[in-house]
């Protein structure tokens, strides 16, 4: 008990003296941010959250950092808390872009400036700039690589394949659907992709019928095993699955797993998003077939350049001012490009530029 009594004043001190240390700088620099994170449930989300605050704290600002386990309710009263606290520039990485109108409005009534990081938040007027990578760009990169892998402009027979669309309440998964579904729906039409589950939307707005809610790699799991066991009789085999990201990606080959599918024989082209451990693992172990790599460095450090710049005044860095209609208006947004990575590529471009560790992939 002395003992416990003991560490929990070492750390009620050891906090002190960093909040003290953030507090005056940031006092003084006017520079306090908070952020709101979805979930610490992927990965990428984690080292968002954490490589912004480091960079923050470096520059003597104070920040307060949350998840909220991709629960709407929780993400508003971290929110609601982070201005209360004095915040004065919010960064939100939205779970369900719609939901923050009301939160948005107290933060402009106290002149706070809101950036919506990764994700849109939608019919709100209080977003003041849209930090991101190339949301449409990243489903053209997955649909280029299938169509070229597939060789579908020359391909002799149909080619079965099972599209997936990420969570229904996420602005970017329209977009990762669109980019995909401009290149590979010709292809659904003309018959050389065949969709034996039926669930090929006829047009980008249709994605939300085959979006997988709150991107869980488990529901994923479980959409794959009902389309394999429904419309995969009699040794009909999938060939290629149009997979938005590492997390339904993840679910997507543990049920091809399950059902009998091997590596080397019958297992089909997948695609991914993200760069998550557990997929370029699966990509050095050929279960995986690409991943859409966003190097969420980038993304930290033109939000940081953002943060700099709104503290100073300065006109904030923009390069896209026509894309991101969030249904009130457009916001201003820099959007970074993202790229493929494929099996041959994991030492060069992740492992290379120290964005994973060697041992992390078990190379
Ligand atoms: C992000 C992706 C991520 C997905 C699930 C999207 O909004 O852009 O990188 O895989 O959410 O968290």
């Amino acid at each position: 008990r002395i003992i416990a009594l003991a560490a929990a004043g070492a750390m009620v001190l050891s906090m002190g003296a960093c909040s003290a240390a953030g507090g005056t700088g940031g006092a003084a620099t006017g520079c306090n941010v908070g952020i709101t994170m979805p979930t610490r449930s992927l990965e990428r989300w984690i080292n968002d959250g954490e490589q912004l605050k480091k960079q923050l704290e470096e520059a003597k600002c104070t920040v307060d950092l949350q998840y909220a386990d991709d629960k709407v309710d929780q993400q508003i009263s971290q929110i609601q808390n982070q201005i209360a606290g004095g915040a004065k520039i919010l960064v939100i990485a939205s779970i369900d872009g719609t939901a923050l109108g009301p939160v948005l409005d107290t933060a402009a009534k106290q002149k706070i400036k809101v950036i919506a990081y990764d994700r849109l938040i939608n019919g709100s007027p209080n977003v003041d700039y849209y930090a991101t990578f190339d949301n449409y760009k990243v489903g053209q990169l997955q649909g280029n690589f299938l169509k070229d892998q597939l060789k579908l402009d020359s391909a002799s027979a149909p080619i079965n394949f099972e599209p997936f669309a990420g969570s229904p309440d996420d602005n970017n998964a329209k977009f990762f659907f669109s980019g995909a579904w401009d290149v590979l729906l010709p292809y659904v039409t003309k018959g050389t992709l065949v969709v034996p589950s039926g669930k090929a939307p006829k047009s980008n707005d249709e994605w939300t019928k085959i979006g997988i809610q709150g991107w869980k790699s488990a529901n994923a799991q479980s959409e794959m095993d009902n389309r394999l066991s429904s419309f995969y009789a009699g040794g009909k085999k999938v060939q290629a699955v149009l997979s938005p990201n590492d997390s339904l990606a993840i679910g997507i080959e543990a049920s091809l797993k399950s059902a009998g599918y091997k590596v080397g024989t019958d297992w089909p082209i997948i695609t991914g998003q993200d760069g998550d451990k557990a997929n370029v693992k699966a990509i050095l172990a050929g279960e995986q077939s690409m991943t859409v790599w966003k190097d969420t460095r980038k993304l930290g450090a033109q939000v940081f350049k953002m943060i700099q710049q709104i503290t100073k005044g300065e006109k904030v860095d923009v390069n896209d001012e026509k894309t991101y209609n969030n249904g009130v208006k457009v916001v201003p947004s820099y959007l970074i490009e993202p790229e493929v990575v494929t099996k041959d590529q994991v030492q060069s471009k992740l492992i290379d530029s120290g964005f994973l560790k060697a041992a992390d992939v078990g190379l």
